[in-house]
């Protein structure tokens, strides 16, 4: 079983960060993938996945980081963050550009950042991935059927298997736009919250039970979205399991297929085996 996004990479998990991996390797996982959110998260992606063989980085600059070039953010100017970026992505840890993409949803702790500047970070880094030959991790918030568009126009520079969608949420149409394009999707623990999330129309267990099980995969976006009954505290990759185990459940079908083909969509999509 593969977390395919995570950040063990953030300073939640600063002082614990090799515990926490271990714990998740004990109990069953196979690999971890650290994802970026900006200049300084990413680099530190691929630090942690020279520390473990099953470890591995996607690196990025997320939306909500889009419009944080030219000042100081942790710790450093994001000066030339994409040339910055295309020299962090090129280690041989890192199996995709991610979390890229946009965010329309305005959180106590990031207001929406401005919509022109979300594109042009999100279009510089599909450009950049095709260029590096790497699949793409997405984030999406409340903003679907732009990033779809945005896809469609840049097809031809999208790989065979051009990535995954993490962390989906949105309508039964969007996730047939996602699924044409080719994409993977990614379900997190809140598939195990109760009810509706803010602004959302469709239950997040609709959209396990309409992805084909070849389609999916899972992850933690640990240290958020804790899933029952454990929400409240930090999550961890360990808790992986309990997403794999709750797809099981609203799919109907075992728990170990869940698990075997999940891991091969990630390794699919990754090339977590052949390369590395
Ligand atoms: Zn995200
Ligand atoms: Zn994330």
């Amino acid at each position: 079983m593969v977390d395919v996004h995570c950040h063990l990479n953030l300073h939640a998990f600063d002082s614990d960060w090799e515990e926490v991996a271990n714990r998740a390797f004990d109990s069953g996982v196979t690999k971890i993938i650290n994802v970026g959110t900006s200049i300084p998260s990413s680099r530190r992606a691929v630090e942690l996945a020279h520390k473990f063989p099953n470890i591995y980085a996607i690196v990025g600059v997320h939306p909500h980081h889009a419009d944080k070039t030219d000042v100081e953010f942790e710790g450093e100017i994001q000066k030339d963050w994409l040339t910055e970026l295309e020299k962090i992505a090129k280690d041989e840890k890192v199996v995709g550009i991610g979390e890229i993409g946009l965010d329309y949803y305005s959180y106590k702790s990031n207001g929406i950042v401005d919509k022109k500047v979300q594109v042009d970070a999100f279009v510089a880094q599909i450009e950049l991935a095709h260029k590096l030959k790497l699949p793409l991790q997405i984030h999406n918030r409340h903003a679907g059927m732009d990033i779809i568009e945005i896809l469609k126009q840049h097809k031809s520079e999208l790989l065979k298997i051009p990535g995954m969608f993490h962390c989906m949420s949105g309508n039964l149409d969007f996730l047939k736009e996602v699924l044409e394009l080719g994409f993977y999707v990614g379900f997190d623990g809140n598939i195990t919250y109760p009810g509706l999330a803010p602004g959302e129309i469709t239950q997040l267990s609709e959209l396990v039970k309409y992805t084909p099980i070849e389609r999916i995969v899972t992850e933690t976006d640990s240290p958020f979205l804790t899933p029952l009954p454990h929400r409240g505290s930090r999550n961890e990759p360990s808790h992986v399991i309990i997403v794999a185990r709750f797809i099981a459940q609203t799919k109907g079908i075992p728990f170990e297929k869940i698990t075997k083909i999940t891991s091969e969509n990630a390794s699919n999509i990754f090339k977590l085996n052949a390369n590395h």
